[in-house]
């Protein structure tokens, strides 16, 4: 796929959203994508950006454009699909499923950078196994994980204007797989539908999830933090960080965010950064920790 952000493709941002639109059959997008002012916004953007906002007002501080910087969001996803298998009941949150670094399904080929072993749920998002999160999409449908996917509002902008991508229900006739590992074009959330959707799992606001589901989420996320992808935001855990990462290959390299959210215990603030260019391990989480880490929190 056109790496959209990248600028090193003459495509036009006009055929690029043709393109988009084929390939995704459904699209929701701002008119003001034609506008130069978004062109030039995205060129402003400092690399990697880095957006965080306080859970009691909301307000989004870091580079105006979290409302227009969307893309894949890789196993961000696994945090939605979580949420649909447990709150449906599909798969039980001690449930173990096994990843032995590959699975194949109908030929098509599921990789982890190493066989994880037997994992539950909670310990399957703190080192984000695909292979545990690609079989349990068996189990769910497209349309259920789109609904979930609904319930933390990512088909919906933060505000007017706002620039993401959502696939509509009649339109997806995938296997759910490329969503639950967020490896949809037809499916690309900004960075303000990202802090929200992270607000939404540090608040447990949702109106009818369990607790019990909650308390998978969360648990996934500060093990991520602790001692999974997301180990070297905050080593000497200063902070109390839960968090997710996800990396999405664009254009025979790699775009990656991490969402996250701290101090666990009594969660204050949300955070999101996104790299446009490297994994999650290489660029982005180095950013987002040097941020973290240097900034003074009340
Ligand atoms: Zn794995």
């Amino acid at each position: 796929m056109h790496d959209y952000f990248s600028g090193s493709n003459h495509l036009s941002r006009r055929e690029f959203l043709k393109a988009l639109a084929a390939a995704s059959g459904a699209l929701l997008l701002p008119s003001f994508f034609s506008n130069d002012w978004l062109q030039t916004a995205l060129a402003q953007l400092p690399t990697p950006p880095f957006w965080w906002s306080s859970l009691r007002d909301g307000h989004i501080y870091g580079p105006e454009q979290a409302h227009a910087c969307f893309g894949l969001p890789g196993s961000l996803m696994k945090l939605v699909a979580a949420s649909a298998l447990l709150e449906e009941g599909l798969i039980s949150p001690h449930q173990v499923l096994e990843c032995r670094g590959t699975w194949v399904l109908k030929g098509k080929r599921y990789h982890c950078q190493q066989a994880h072993g037997k994992l539950t749920m909670a310990q399957a998002l703190g080192v984000s196994c695909s292979i545990y999160f690609a079989q349990a999409a068996e189990v769910l449908s497209s349309h259920r994980f789109l609904q979930y996917a609904e319930a933390f509002q990512l088909n919906r902008p933060t505000r007017s204007g706002d620039g993401y991508l959502f696939p509509t229900q009649s339109a997806f006739r995938y296997s759910s797989q490329r969503l639950v590992l967020g490896l949809s074009t037809a499916m690309q959330p900004s960075a303000a539908q990202l802090l929200r959707m992270t607000r939404h799992i540090a608040k447990r606001d949702i109106a009818g999830f369990r607790p019990q589901t909650w308390q998978v989420l969360q648990t996934g996320m500060r093990l991520a933090a602790t001692r999974g992808t997301a180990h070297n935001l905050d080593p000497a855990n200063r902070l109390h960080i839960a968090a997710k990462t996800g990396t999405a290959p664009s254009g025979g390299t790699y775009q990656s965010w991490v969402v996250g959210y701290f101090p666990v215990e009594n969660p204050k603030y949300v955070f999101c950064a996104r790299a446009l260019n490297g994994t999650a391990k290489d660029v982005v989480i180095p950013t987002a920790s040097r941020y973290l880490l240097s900034h003074s929190w009340a």
